[in-house]
């Protein structure tokens, strides 16, 4: 608990301190004659695995820091049920992430915005980036990066030779450098950028609330679960949560804002009795108002990971064992820097899947090392010298969902991306593997790379390296839409993000993108979060 004394009633209580809810109660507090309430279920992730990047490793199966999901199997990939890491803390999946700072790409906005969202396109959503955002290094001009704003981004603590060969190769594959990936760019290569400040990660409750937490009118509660919306005549007025066995309600005079997440805010809302008046009535949950769309249109990025061996000085896998392992240990310790410092991915090529695609579909992100992900949860760094990459697409046409599992609101919900289910996504993974192959095989990359090792120098066919996706292919953590703004029937949310048909609720996380942004998520989901109050500091003024 943090910040002034528990009360029973709140003008804004937030459900979810993640990456969109610790932007929202930050900015509503800001006003010092509102109070509000920012509940989280998790705790709060401290010590060195916590604060430095390479801890995500560790991260990634810790129980106390993580949901720990898994999908339904999917009928599409072997029938295998795919793990979904979920932050479990106080700044949410911001605080296991892997720190890569992307905004998404221009048109992802003004696609939301053409789809019937007045105020989402690029031109108004790009000052909220800049506001939120604190840049020091080189990549300026009108659309480059805020420098005030209380989310440090930075460059890569190292610029490994290999990933400056990787961008070379790409340019020579006609695809420019850039130094930032700002969201204006057709095809690009690049450094990436990342949410780390003096080496240490940073989440967004150590950007937006951590500064601000002794502020009397803003009370943080962890280790919280939100059972339930409380509803009067169709309008929150509350909040039941639940601490260990001990229920108790508190009340919102204004409004509640529902940012637990895309698996997680679709599941809140059911469980109050918001959603598909069939499904609700399976589960004994009496409908408060129909709204089929709560769940529906589901999108993460599918991703397929690619290795090869290279020349021992092309890959930094060996600094990280033996005695290299402590020397970079106490490099890390003195200065903040070295390879413990790095985000999980060091740089990127945000591609076309083919020449007629509007703009970039597919997003290459490149590292000098390997790891392997072992069945004990363990994340170890390979010994062998190997880089790798990830061929994400970025904007899917697969549709999945969100469903209860039970009327327990502490049971998992459950979800069933399905991947690869419309052959569009198949067609642009394929060219991005082949991108990706193309880039590898071209100098001065290609002299440093001895073999491929995933999927293999055998896999060549188009039904090779599918059948090779269905095996291995995994997400990439950035599920979205399940909540989704906009006027259609199924729509959940309108423009002003607050939900259809129930006073006083909105909804502001990644949930609430009608289609994901083409690129990692955790940048848009904070701009919805820092411009969800806006709309409702607005509003409370216009009333
Ligand atoms: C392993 C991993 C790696 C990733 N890597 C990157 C990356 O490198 N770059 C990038 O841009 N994105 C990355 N992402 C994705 C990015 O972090 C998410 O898209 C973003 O954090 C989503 O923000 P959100 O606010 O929608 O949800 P979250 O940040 O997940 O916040 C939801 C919060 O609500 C809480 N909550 C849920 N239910 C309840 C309840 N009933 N009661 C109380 N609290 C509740 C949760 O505990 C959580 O804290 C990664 C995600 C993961 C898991």
């Amino acid at each position: 608990m943090s910040g002034g004394a528990v009360a029973q009633t709140y003008d804004y209580i937030v459900i979810g301190a993640g990456s969109a809810g610790c932007a929202v109660a930050r900015r509503l507090s800001d006003d010092p004659s509102v109070r509000v309430l920012l509940l989280e279920a998790g705790g709060h992730a401290k010590g060195f695995w916590a604060r430095s990047p390479v801890g995500m490793a560790k991260l990634f199966k810790d129980k106390r820091f993580n949901w720990m999901y898994s999908t339904e199997p999917v009928p599409t990939l072997r029938h295998r049920s795919l793990y979904w890491p979920r932050g479990k803390a106080l700044g949410g999946s911001s605080a296991i992430n892997g720190l890569v700072y992307v905004r998404g790409n221009r048109k992802d906005f003004d696609h939301w915005e053409s789809l019937g969202n007045p105020g989402w396109g690029w031109e108004s959503v790009l000052p909220v980036f800049r506001r939120i955002e604190k840049y020091g290094g080189a990549a300026g001009s009108r659309h480059g990066y805020g420098s005030d704003g209380p989310l440090t981004i930075s460059d890569p603590a190292v610029k490994h030779p290999t990933a400056i060969d990787f961008i070379e190769a790409a340019r020579r594959n006609q695809i420019p450098t850039v130094t930032a990936f700002t969201g204006m760019e057709p095809e690009s290569a690049g450094f990436l950028q990342a949410t780390i400040r003096n080496g240490a990660r940073q989440s967004s409750y150590d950007a937006f609330i951590a500064p601000v937490r002794n502020r009397p009118n803003l009370v943080v509660e962890s280790g919280v679960h939100v059972r339930r919306i409380v509803m009067q005549n169709r309008q929150a007025v509350g909040v039941e949560v639940l601490r260990g066995n001990q229920a108790r309600s508190i009340t919102a005079s204004r409004e509640v804002i529902v940012s637990a997440g895309a698996l997680n805010s679709p599941q809140v809302l059911m469980l109050s009795g918001i959603g598909d008046g069939d499904a609700l009535r399976q589960h004994g949950i009496e409908t408060q108002f129909h709204l089929p769309g709560v769940g529906q249109n589901l999108q993460d990025h599918f991703v397929a990971r690619v290795q090869a061996s290279v020349t021992p000085e092309s890959s930094y896998n060996r600094s990280l064992h033996g005695w290299r392992k402590y020397a970079e240990g106490i490099k890390y310790l003195m200065t903040g820097g070295g390879y413990l410092a790095l985000a999980a991915s060091m740089a990127a090529a945000l591609v076309k899947s083919s020449p007629d695609a509007d703009y970039t579909d597919l997003e290459i992100s490149f590292r000098p090392m390997t790891f392997t992900y072992h069945a004990s949860g363990k994340v170890e760094i390979d010994r062998h010298d190997a880089m790798s990459a990830s061929v994400y697409n970025t904007r899917p046409a697969s549709r999945g969902e969100v469903r209860l599992r039970s009327a327990d609101p502490l049971a998992p919900p459950a979800f069933q991306p399905n991947f690869l289910s419309d052959q569009r996504d198949i067609r642009a993974m394929l060219s991005g593997l082949r991108k990706l192959r193309a880039i590898w095989a071209t100098e001065p990359l290609a002299s440093r790379m001895i073999a491929e090792l995933t999927p293999g120098p055998g896999m060549v066919t188009d039904d090779q390296l599918i059948d090779y996706m269905r095996r291995e292919g995994q997400n990439a953590y950035h599920p979205a839409g399940s909540c989704k703004m906009g006027n259609d029937p199924m729509a959940v949310v309108d423009a002003r993000l607050r939900v259809h048909g129930i006073g006083r609720l909105r909804v502001a996380d990644a949930s609430i993108m009608p289609t994901v942004t083409s690129g990692n998520t955790n940048a848009p989901s904070i701009m919805i979060g820092d411009k969800a109050a806006d709309l409702i500091l607005a509003d409370a003024k216009a009333a």
